[in-house]
């Protein structure tokens, strides 16, 4: 359960509380000694003690409430000006916040990479709502702890950043040595950055994008400084002079290709495909006209062969067995409308229920 609560070595887990969609979990603190905020006098005589109640990250999609039980102590140093402090837990919960350290760091890093309103919208969705204006405050409260220590800054690097993607944006000063932020410029324009670099002479290198402003502001308030491409313009300057040079040299390349590698690069031939022979079948009255001249023939060939008596290859003379002409049309009708019942029949199923033969 100590994963559960921040600064486990602080506080002590004791309760854990499900109500609907939100997570209460139960902690004090375990220190028995403590110092004055003031005079950094070490005590272990307790006052009272009180609830806070802040709010922590999410777990499992439901939103964390610390009850965290924390004390009052007494200074014992009869010559500080505090008789009474409060414990402080600044790696736990800072004093008067209402969140965590850890919940307040999530929100400084949506400030910075979202601004205001995006990192709003976002962390309403992760579980943590959180108003923009609050966002801004997380970002603006870096400045506070890095400002004793901007005169030591000697490599700068400098970026904008959006307040409201868009419409507003802010200018971000880093120390690269200590990976801090160490201040906050309103806008991207050159006056204001030349302005902190006069501040600040210790700078001595400067990391900045292509911006024309920047560079005019690194130049007017540090001409000392050496200014130089941050990694990201420099990866990005690296790939598009390398891809040039490809595009510059792609028949030489192609041609070097085909010299050294030629047997691989001969053309495959390719087996041809077989053809294949389409098949269409009859229309309905192809396969009547078919019918009927195949009925035409057999019957021709039977009258002639009855008429005259062939037989085996044979032709015998056999009078009075002839077939008239009407005869002939007669069985050809009738025929022909018997092989498109058969037809019908072949290609409509149902079409004999259907009363169609
Ligand atoms: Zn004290």
């Amino acid at each position: 359960m100590d994963a559960l609560i921040p600064s486990p070595h602080l506080i002590a887990f004791e309760k854990l509380t499900i109500s609907g969609l939100e997570m209460m979990i139960e902690a004090k603190t375990t220190r028995t000694v403590v110092h004055c905020p003031e005079c950094q006098q070490p005590t272990q005589k307790v006052h009272s003690s009180y609830l806070r109640r802040p709010r922590d990250l999410p777990t499992a999609g439901l939103s964390v409430r610390l009850l965290l039980h924390t004390r009052k102590f007494f200074c014992e140093n009869t010559g500080c000006s505090r008789t009474i402090f409060c414990e402080r837990l600044p790696e736990c919960v800072e004093k008067y916040a209402h969140g965590t350290a850890r919940l307040n760091q999530h929100q400084t890093w949506l400030g910075l990479a979202l601004g205001g309103e995006l990192g709003s919208r976002l962390a309403d969705k992760l579980g943590y709502p959180v108003s923009a204006a609050t966002l801004i405050q997380r970002v603006r409260n870096l400045t506070s702890s890095a400002e004793k220590t901007t005169s030591e800054i000697k490599v700068l690097g400098v970026d904008d950043f959006a307040l409201r993607r868009g419409c507003e944006y802010g200018t971000v000063l880093v120390d690269l040595e200590k990976h801090e932020v160490v201040d906050l410029l309103p806008g991207r324009e050159a006056a204001p950055l030349a302005e902190w670099l006069r501040q600040h002479p210790s700078v001595d290198t400067i990391s900045r994008d292509r911006a024309t402003a920047y560079q005019e502001g690194a130049t007017t308030g540090a001409p000392q400084a050496e200014q130089i491409a941050d990694r990201w313009h420099v990866l990005k300057n690296l790939t598009s002079a390398f891809e040039d040079l490809l595009h510059r040299q792609a028949s030489d390349i192609k041609a070097h290709w085909q010299t050294v590698y030629a047997d691989e690069l001969l053309p495959t031939v390719l087996p041809s495909k077989p053809e294949i022979e389409r098949v269409v079948p009859p229309t309905p009255s192809e396969y009547v006209r078919s019918k009927r001249d195949q009925i035409k023939r057999q019957q021709w060939h039977a009258a002639r062969k009855e008429s005259t008596g062939t037989q085996g290859g044979r032709t015998e003379h056999c009078p009075g067995r002839q077939v008239s002409g009407r005869q002939l049309r007669r069985d050809s009708a009738a025929l022909r409308d018997q092989s498109m019942s058969q037809f019908r029949a072949m290609c409509i199923p149902g079409a004999r229920t259907m009363g169609l033969s």
